[in-house]
């Protein structure tokens, strides 16, 4: 009988518009043994999103203070607003062998690789970049200006799939959801000869 082990450090990303936030929401209705690790931004809420469900919506002041603190396991600007991961739940959940699931943007899953070399990098892909303009575009809660940024943002971020381990595109989002699930369980699976 094995000691009871660290659990799986998963990390969701990919391109903004992909459609990560719709996945992972879909992920955690189903009944698969992970928790999810709550970010902490500087963005301000849109409809519907609860404080400490979706993020935990803070000031630029208090993310600064929480970066000096080195209270992030990762943290990145991204589209003038600060995301980060609170590291104490990531680290507390971990070692009480369960799995954390992280859904964060690119520069961060690279910060998180760096600390957890044997975490599950699972890049989803949009099926083409129109596809993704046209779900950044009909969110349709985005200037302009910041749908500009966010194709730059993702054209550039496509050009980091080379470093996860895992590439889902995500066409339809239970497909998505089957093949991750699949991807954890097949982790498993192989941690068990370790
Ligand atoms: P949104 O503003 O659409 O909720 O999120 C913008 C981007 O920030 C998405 O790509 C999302 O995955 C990413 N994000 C959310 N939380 C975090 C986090 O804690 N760290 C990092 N690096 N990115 C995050």
């Amino acid at each position: 009988m094995k000691e009871k082990e660290q659990g799986l450090l998963i990390v969701l990303s990919g391109p903004s518009g992909v459609g990560k936030g719709t996945v992972c929401a879909a992920l955690r209705k189903r009944d698969i043994p992970f928790v999810y690790s709550v970010s902490a931004t500087t963005r301000p809420p849109r409809e519907g999103e609860v404080d400490g469900v979706n993020y935990f919506f803070t000031t630029k002041e208090k993310f600064e203070e929480m970066i000096k603190r080195d209270e992030l396991l990762e943290w990145a600007q991204y589209v003038n607003h600060y995301y980060g991961t609170p590291r104490r739940y990531v680290e507390e959940q971990l070692s009480a062998g369960r799995d954390v699931l992280l859904e964060i943007e690119v520069q961060g899953a690279l910060q998180v690789k760096k600390k957890f070399p044997h975490g599950i990098f699972i890049f989803l892909m949009p099926p083409s970049l129109k596809e993704l303009e046209h779900r950044i575009v009909s969110r349709g809660t985005e200037s302009r200006d910041v749908i500009q940024n966010r194709m730059v943002m993702a054209r550039e971020e496509l050009e980091m799939m080379k470093y996860y381990d895992y590439v889902v595109v995500n066409d339809k989002v239970e497909l998505a959801c089957d093949r991750i699930e699949a991807i954890i369980l097949a982790e498993h699976c192989k941690r068990e000869r370790m």
